[in-house]
């Protein structure tokens, strides 16, 4: 189990969901893992990674969680830019607030610029790296529920990752989107929290189940690793083939 042998990986939204599986595999794969959250008591609660309050949101903070990898490990080679948040109060364009829409960009969108604003530079003196941010299928698809600000800034993430995966590819740098399906994670099941909800959802995913944030983590460790030494600029689908479904005519 040493897929990530000597890798040091930042992962942001490591508090919970698929950054805290993505962080507890990367460790048994021998990564050194810093793990970033907004809540830093639950980073704080891993065994074996180095915790780091953060608000990605914040340019500051993101250039301090970048320092102190440096500082900890000796370097940076896989940065998970992965936290993110779902507004209750996201809705379709007549209803959602100017607020609700800026926050949303300010963590989705600013986050993930933020993480590689300062860790491409850290990246870079490593003489190489990967690069993961956490988008979504409903970037590819929109979505049948109305989560306008949340859909847009998913699609910003996926077009701003394939820019920097040519920009940054022959500094031995990749740069891919992962783009999950709808998972059984908190995230999403505050929103689906009645049985009707849940099946008017999974009508749509070909496997009938939600995912896990576990097969989203193995995914991650693909991309983090040597295993996808030719892989950059994807939209990194993990999602029990919801978007072939909709994408295929009927
Ligand atoms: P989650 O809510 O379980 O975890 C997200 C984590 O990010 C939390 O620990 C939260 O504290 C942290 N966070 C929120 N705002 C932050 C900020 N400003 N700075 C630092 N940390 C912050 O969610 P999850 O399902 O694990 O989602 C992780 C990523 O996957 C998100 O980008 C999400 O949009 C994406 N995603 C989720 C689903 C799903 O169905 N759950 C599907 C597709 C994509």
């Amino acid at each position: 189990m040493d897929r990530l042998k000597d890798q040091v990986a930042l992962i942001t939204g490591a508090g919970s969901g698929i950054g805290k599986e993505t962080a507890l595999l990367f460790l048994a794969e021998g990564a050194s893992v810093v793990a970033v959250d907004l809540h830093g008591d639950a980073v704080a609660a891993i065994p074996g990674v180095h915790a780091v309050q953060a608000d990605v949101s914040k340019a500051a903070d993101c250039e301090r969680m970048v320092a102190e990898a440096e500082a900890k490990y000796g370097k940076l080679t896989v940065m998970f830019n992965n936290a993110g948040i779902s507004h209750a109060d996201d809705d379709d364009a007549i209803n959602t607030t100017e607020a609700v829409w800026d926050l949303t960009f300010a963590v989705n969108v600013k986050g993930v610029f933020f993480g590689c604003k300062y860790g491409i530079p850290a990246l870079r003196r490593a003489g190489g790296g990967s690069i993961i941010n956490t988008a979504s299928f409903v970037a590819l698809l929109g979505a049948a529920t109305p989560q306008l600000a949340y859909t847009a800034s998913k699609g910003a993430v996926l077009s701003m990752s394939r820019e920097l995966a040519a920009i940054h590819a022959r500094e031995n740098i990749r740069v891919n989107a992962l783009c999950p399906g709808p998972l059984q994670t908190e995230l999403l099941m505050k929103y689906l929290n009645t049985e009707e909800k849940k099946q008017r959802r999974l009508v749509h995913i070909p496997m009938g189940r939600f995912g896990q944030a576990k097969e989203i983590a193995k995914a991650a460790l693909y991309l983090a690793s040597d295993d996808s030494s030719f892989v950059t600029g994807t939209e990194f689908l993990v999602d029990g083939g919801i978007t072939a479904a909709y994408t295929t005519p009927l």
